[in-house]
């Protein structure tokens, strides 16, 4: 056990449909992987409607906080509600996101290390593309909104999914991993990065 190691966390990170036909499935781990973060687990998969709408319902209090926050921001962008009920409006937001993320290949990963959830959201961007800055994954690789995606009744199309928080990761992993398929074993660079007496640099 190193001095380091209690200090990590996971979070999910998942290349969704329009990532992987983009051909960013090499750079969006690039991004995460320069970074210093410690790569646990990986596979390529076709989600079932299942599987992508037990992603969405994790977390409980995920419909009435989005809803609620998807309604204010609409309004504020002077969008047609076609409902006031945040369940409703999120219920319709998770179907979208449900079609979406199983309407073709997905690339699932979990990534730990020291403020893991924090980092890959930094890296990520903010949902809407047109909001996220350059140098982000959003901000460089997408450009849709939630006007044009809301205009069409469809999820936006944001490359990936990243977990909010550490505790959110924790409801999400499982959706797509078996405990044993997310490894463990020593990433030498953790070292460098993490060890407080950097015991073993020198000779
Ligand atoms: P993310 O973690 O940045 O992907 O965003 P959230 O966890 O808040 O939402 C998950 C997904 O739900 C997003 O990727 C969007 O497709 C959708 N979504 C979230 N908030 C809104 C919203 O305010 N309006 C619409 N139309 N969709 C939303
Ligand atoms: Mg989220």
């Amino acid at each position: 056990m190193n001095n380091y190691d209690l200090k990590q966390e996971q979070t999910l990170v998942i290349v969704k449909p329009d990532g992987v036909q983009r051909g960013l499935i090499g750079e969006v781990i690039k991004r995460y992987e320069q970074c210093g973060l410690k790569l646990v687990a990986l596979k390529m998969l076709i989600p079932t409607a299942d599987q992508a709408l037990a992603h969405y319902s994790t977390d409980p209090t995920w419909a009435i906080t989005t809803g609620s926050k998807a309604i204010a921001f609409a309004k504020e962008r002077g969008e047609k509600l076609f409902t006031d009920d945040p369940i409703e409006y999120a219920e319709n937001i998770r179907n979208n996101c449900k079609k979406f993320l199983s309407s073709g290949p997905v690339v699932p990963m979990v990534w730990q290390g020291m403020n893991a959830a924090k980092v890959v959201r930094k890296i990520t961007g903010v949902t809407d593309c047109t909001m996220s800055v350059p140098g982000t994954i959003r901000g460089d690789y997408a450009l849709d909104s939630y006007t044009t995606s809301d205009a069409d009744n469809r999820s936006i199309r944001n490359i990936i999914h990243a977990s909010g928080t550490a505790d959110e990761a924790k409801l999400e992993i499982p959706v797509w991993f078996k405990p044993n398929e997310i490894l463990k074993f020593r990433y030498v660079p953790e070292l460098i990065m993490y060890d407080i007496n950097l015991d073993g640099i020198l000779e």
